[in-house]
């Protein structure tokens, strides 16, 4: 795993979008006829064949929801264009119906139904195998360019004349949802990852012999649209190939981006249009091909950026209390415990991810390749599917049999705690894939290791897939003898039950045991998967005294703000239950964080303290649900607005979590598995909350 990461596929949408703006704005018109000839009709035209390919490429298991979902996108984007079709007067409403279904309402919408139509046709035609899904999509294709570039060929012959006379009336274009989109959503699924350098030759090569052959027909004039090519698809596997050969992980925001200028944009054109009819500047803005382009193409850009901004953020940081998490942290943690352990990270985001953000923390990780993940229940599950998370995602406790369809819809793995239980999801009549759980001696969860024909028994049964068995050290982070030996004890019966199944030629599956002391202070042994938790937010249960401590950061960084400040003469007293009375003069903050937000309400009384300014100042009184008192009388220039830290750096200086855990008697995975989801909630930058509100 590298921390670097370019996503290349995503990036390549930002200029797609740009070339898309192209086509409608011809940049090059008031330049060259042929310049811009090849510009927009050969150049530009990979563009759209391009959206189409990641559209496939990233299609996955869940079609329907996708299709769903641009159903939706592109009702929106219809009415955005309602007034332009009104304006422009041109169709009935039994005409605007049609062209929604079937050609798009606005010139570049045409997209979406094409999709629409494209995805459920190649997932049939998938039914009939690769091989002739392609034939089938070629064939398409080929009957699409009689009807695009090389209709002047074609359209002597009556019959043909009339297919095509046929084809028109419904459609408008042959560059549609059957003829176009099907063999570029197909090539997309399959196209290889291409040696870089070859792929850049073969599109330089494929591009000019593309260019050969537009120019040609552009030439003889038998054009009835210029957009598909016969070299346009291999064009295209040169393209996407080699972007596939650069790309690492993703990009939500370009991804977001291009799709609000692919959206917008026409509307650009309206606005740029207007505006220097209103200002009498026409002919610089819209005579001028270029600055018109580069007009339109400007304000889309600021109109995506400004629609992304709108979006609600979820929880807004910086507000009252919240959560900054540190992503870079996190990938480090993943990779010091994979070189520990020599296994790959099964990341355990149960509880929220630790306190730290379910999602964030899966979407951080899946950016840099975790591909396992585990939670407690059902509904953490469908979270984070729900979130676009994709792999192994493993339940650790227990589920009602009667949920076994949400378990097959989502593709989540169950744990089976017990042959009971193994009966009644094999019996639901859903394929529920699973993990056996072994109790090697925790006495929690699993079928007892010794037990083997119990689990002779679960491997049979017929509605149940198990991928894989696994067990859970309950001493791992022990430093005594007898804990130690318990461990061993637990490990020497794990792998002999796992042994004892291979030798019967039962496949066991994935293989997985340790948790993050099992990392820790265990050698590596080799197994699928390890279950990091704790140590994957970097942090201990409690103080580390084993003997293998690996180098990990800090992933949480807790802050809220100062409410206001007040000045208590001795002998004043503050907060419930006259806990606190001043024996000084006493400057007191007003902190915005109390125990609904996950600190413990003993605190204050335990030693509790915070950083403000860099320096630490201890909590006083009583800790109220939303609110705390903290003692800042050392401490000059504190003012409301101060940026407190909770747990992690301020300055030099730093709290961690374990000393809260510490100080309250229990474990870290307590404190942050307990905090609230009312906390904001972001991924760290640099720089983005100022510590003070006001220089001195
Ligand atoms: C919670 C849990 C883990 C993660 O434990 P950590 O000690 O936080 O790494 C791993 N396996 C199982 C079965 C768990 O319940």
């Amino acid at each position: 795993m590298s921390e670097k990461k370019f996503p290349a596929l995503d990036a390549f949408r930002i200029p797609a979008a740009v070339l898309v703006i192209a086509i409608h704005t011809s940049p090059l018109a008031s330049v060259s006829d042929l310049g811009d000839f090849w510009f927009t009709r050969v150049l530009a035209r990979v563009a759209v064949p391009f959206f189409f390919m990641i559209t496939g490429r990233f299609l996955g298991q869940t079609p329907r929801r996708f299709w769903q979902r641009t159903l939706l996108l592109y009702a929106g984007a219809a009415l955005l264009y309602l007034p332009l079709n009104w304006y422009a007067g041109t169709f009935s409403a039994l005409d605007w119906m049609r062209k929604f279904l079937l050609e798009g309402t606005f010139y570049h919408l045409w997209y979406f139904p094409a999709v629409l139509l494209g995805v459920p046709l190649v997932c049939l035609l998938r039914k009939l195998g690769t091989i002739p899904a392609f034939c089938a999509a070629g064939l398409l294709y080929l009957i699409g360019l009689g009807g695009d570039s090389y209709y002047g060929f074609l359209a002597d012959f009556p019959a043909v004349h009339a297919f095509y006379k046929g084809v028109f009336t419904l459609f408008g274009y042959t560059r549609n949802g059957l003829f176009f989109a099907p063999l570029f959503l197909l090539l997309g699924m399959f196209c290889p990852k291409l040696n870089r350098k070859t792929g850049a030759v073969g599109f330089v090569v494929s591009l000019t012999a593309m260019s050969v052959e537009a120019l040609w027909l552009h030439g003889l004039g038998v054009q009835r649209h210029d957009s598909m090519y016969l070299l346009l698809p291999v064009c295209m596997l040169f393209l996407f190939g080699t972007l596939l050969a650069w790309n690492r992980g993703q990009s939500r925001p370009m991804r977001t981006c291009s799709m609000w200028v692919y959206i917008i944009h026409p509307w650009c054109i309206v606005a740029v249009r207007g505006a220097a009819k209103l200002c009498g500047v026409q002919v610089l803005l819209v005579e001028n091909s270029l600055v018109h382009f580069s007009a339109v193409a400007l304000l889309s850009f600021a109109g995506a950026v400004c629609m992304m901004r709108l979006k609600p953020r979820s929880i807004p940081c910086g507000a009252r209390a919240w959560r900054e998490i540190d992503g870079k942290a996190l990938v480090h943690n993943v990779c010091a415990l994979e070189e520990q352990a020599g296994s790959a990270v099964m990341a355990v985001v149960k509880a929220d991810g630790y306190g730290h953000g379910a999602v964030l923390v899966a979407r951080t990780l899946q950016k840099a390749g975790v591909t396992g993940w585990a939670v407690a229940c059902l509904s953490e599950g469908i979270a984070l599917r729900r979130a676009g998370i994709r792999g192994r995602i493993l339940i650790l406790g227990y589920t009602d049999p009667a949920q076994a369809p949400l378990l097959a819809r989502w593709r989540l793995t169950q744990t089976v705690v017990d042959e009971a239980h193994a009966a009644a999801l094999s019996a639901s009549g859903w394929p529920v894939r699973a993990h056996l759980a072994l109790d090697t001696g925790m006495h929690r969860l699993g079928v007892p290791a010794q037990d083997l024909p119990a689990i002779r028994r679960i491997f049979h049964m017929s509605g149940l897939r198990i991928e894989g068995v696994f067990s859970h050290l309950c001493a791992a982070d022990g430093t005594t003898t007898p804990e130690q030996m318990y461990t061993e004890q637990q490990t020497n019966l794990f792998w002999k039950t796992i042994q004892q199944l291979r030798r019967e030629g039962i496949d066991p599956g994935e293989v997985h045991l340790q948790a993050s002391y099992g990392i820790l202070n265990q050698p590596a042994i080799s197994c699928s998967w390890v279950r990091a938790g704790i140590a994957l937010y970097g942090v201990y249960s409690g103080t580390f005294a084993g003997k293998n401590p690996v180098p990990l950061c800090p992933v949480l960084t807790l802050r809220a703000r100062v409410a206001t400040v007040r000045c208590l003469q001795p002998g004043d007293v503050a907060g419930y239950g006259l806990a606190f009375e001043a024996e000084r003069k006493t400057i007191l903050a007003t902190v915005t964080i109390g125990y609904a937000d996950g600190i413990p309400r003993i605190l204050p009384q335990r030693g509790g303290r915070v950083l403000v300014r860099g320096e630490y100042a201890p909590m006083v009184g009583r800790l109220c649900m939303d609110q705390m008192l903290v003692d800042v009388t050392g401490i000059p220039g504190v003012c409301t607005g101060d940026v407190v830290t909770l747990i992690g750096k301020d300055g030099a200086k730093e709290i961690r979590a374990e000393e809260l855990a510490c100080r309250c008697g229990t474990i870290t995975n307590e404190i942050l598995s307990g905090l609230s989801p009312r906390l904001g909630l972001c991924l760290k930058k640099r720089g983005r909350h100022k510590i003070r509100a006001k220089s001195l």
